[in-house]
């Protein structure tokens, strides 16, 4: 195979006079005439190979006069240590080769030196996210997961797989992608919800999958998208406490992560990293009610649920991630336990950043015949959800668990205004390419 020695970025001017092949992109050509500057692009940041035409060999010169911009090159050749150049290093190549060349125009100028609009660069993704700014965000998100994964595994859960092609709706019929195959009704999974509650059943005790979920959301917004990864969690002998635990830790501890090992990466999107202090507030569903009526705005009704807007008054109120508790049992689903003291509330939770929720999450209710008189309250049907229930009836134990968009974890990581800037191919009402 092709042999590159180095990354740019592993590249110091103290290597002076080894020899060192380079691949990538061709970010810039400057012809200057007597001497011709090729800046190479790779994963790693930019190295200026420099060629100094009258003396260089001529099919050389030749090869990088003529390659086109954003074409894919092998550049072998010496570290010249260099102040003026960038990273304090220039390489002086012995050979050039062009591995490929890309068209002109191109149809994005990834550079950043012309700016697009958000459809241009998704439509041209894979030349956008060359620019390091969009790349650096998919080199955050990997570390999100990676730190994720490690919290998991360190706490002792396994991974999971479950079905995203699906019988029955997780929660009633809204917001679902029927799939026409199969001889009876089949639909994409809006959640792993049921099948990581069943695995509660099992003795496997705690779980995690971190899978996409499908939701036909009804309107176009900057944190919805119709495919999304969630980050799941499922715990046996655990309560809402418990998990509302593990889920400020799992968040905390991403942000330190990212913030030991992707400081390059945020510095290249400007992002001064907060990390946020556990434990985070905790605020009951009526105190919030009350802080919103006090700010004289339109007044909720105890058992509405809250509107975006009261949602982002709270957050400036807030300023900080918190944990929204104790909700009416009637607006959360049917499988959040109710208080057994209290049946009107119940112990799901929502996790907050001021823009937006980033999880949902509950101790469940795990009594056979308290779930089924739930779904029936709720106006659902127990016999569409008998695979469900089945587990239920030879020895549950208690358990609890949440969900977490990680496009929204990154998005309000990173000051993303859109969604769809931390997600490499989203899937909207109007997208469905690339
Ligand atoms: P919202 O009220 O913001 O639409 P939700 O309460 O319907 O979200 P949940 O069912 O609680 O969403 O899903 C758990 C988490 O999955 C959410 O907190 C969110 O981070 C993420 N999520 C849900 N739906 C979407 C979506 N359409 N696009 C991106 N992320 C989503
Ligand atoms: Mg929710």
């Amino acid at each position: 195979m092709i042999l590159r020695t180095h990354y740019s970025g592993e590249i110091r001017p103290e290597m002076d006079g080894s020899e060192v092949t380079l691949a990538g992109h061709v970010h810039e050509i400057r012809d200057l005439g007597g001497i011709c500057f090729l800046v190479l692009r790779d994963r790693e940041g930019l190295a200026q190979v420099t060629v100094l035409t009258k003396r260089a060999d001529r099919k050389l010169v030749e090869t990088v006069r003529g390659v086109s911009r954003e074409s894919v090159v092998l550049v072998r050749g010496r570290v010249k240590a260099e102040p003026k150049a960038p990273n304090g290093f220039e390489i002086l190549p012995e050979a050039v080769e062009v591995l490929s060349r890309a068209d002109s125009p191109l149809p994005l100028d990834p550079t950043g030196k012309v700016g697009a609009e958000l459809d241009t660069r998704l439509d041209a993704r894979f030349l956008d996210l060359r620019r390091p700014a969009s790349m650096a965000v998919f080199k955050i998100e990997s570390a999100v997961m990676r730190s994720l994964r490690n919290t998991f595994y360190e706490k002792g859960f396994i991974e999971v797989c479950t079905p995203k092609i699906v019988a029955t709706a997780t929660e009633g019929g809204t917001a679902l992608f029927p799939i026409s195959y199969f001889e009876r009704e089949a639909f994409l999974n809006q959640s792993p919800q049921l099948y990581k509650q069943i695995l509660m059943a099992t003795g496997l005790d705690r779980v995690f999958e971190i899978g996409p979920i499908f939701r036909a959301e009804e309107h176009d917004t900057r944190r919805h998208l119709n495919e999304a990864i969630s980050v799941d969690v499922e715990v046996s002998y655990a309560d809402h406490e418990d998990v509302m635990s593990l889920l400020e830790n799992a968040v905390s501890s991403a942000y330190r992560y990212v913030s030991e090992i992707c400081e390059k990466e945020l510095q290249i999107l400007g992002v001064d990293l907060d990390i946020p202090k556990t434990p985070f507030r905790r605020i009951t569903y009526t105190e919030a009610l009350e802080m919103a009526s006090e700010s004289g705005r339109k007044s909720m009704e105890w058992g509405d649920d809250i509107d975006t807007e009261t949602e982002h008054y709270l957050g400036s109120l807030i300023g900080e991630h918190y944990f929204l508790t104790d909700w009416p049992s009637s607006v959360k689903p049917y499988y959040t336990q109710p208080y057994e003291d209290k049946p009107e509330i119940c112990k799901g939770f929502d996790l907050m950043h001021p823009s937006m929720e980033l999880a949902s999450g509950a101790q469940r209710v795990h009594d056979y015949e308290l779930l089924i008189s739930r779904i029936k309250e709720k106006g659902l049907n127990p016999e569409s959800f008998e695979f469900y229930l089945k587990p239920f009836r030879y020895g549950m134990p208690p358990h609890a668990g949440w969900g977490l968009g990680l496009a929204r974890l990154v998005q309000t990581m990173l000051g993303l205004e859109n969604i769809r800037d931390a997600v490499l191919f989203p899937r909207d009402r109007r997208r469905l390419v690339p």
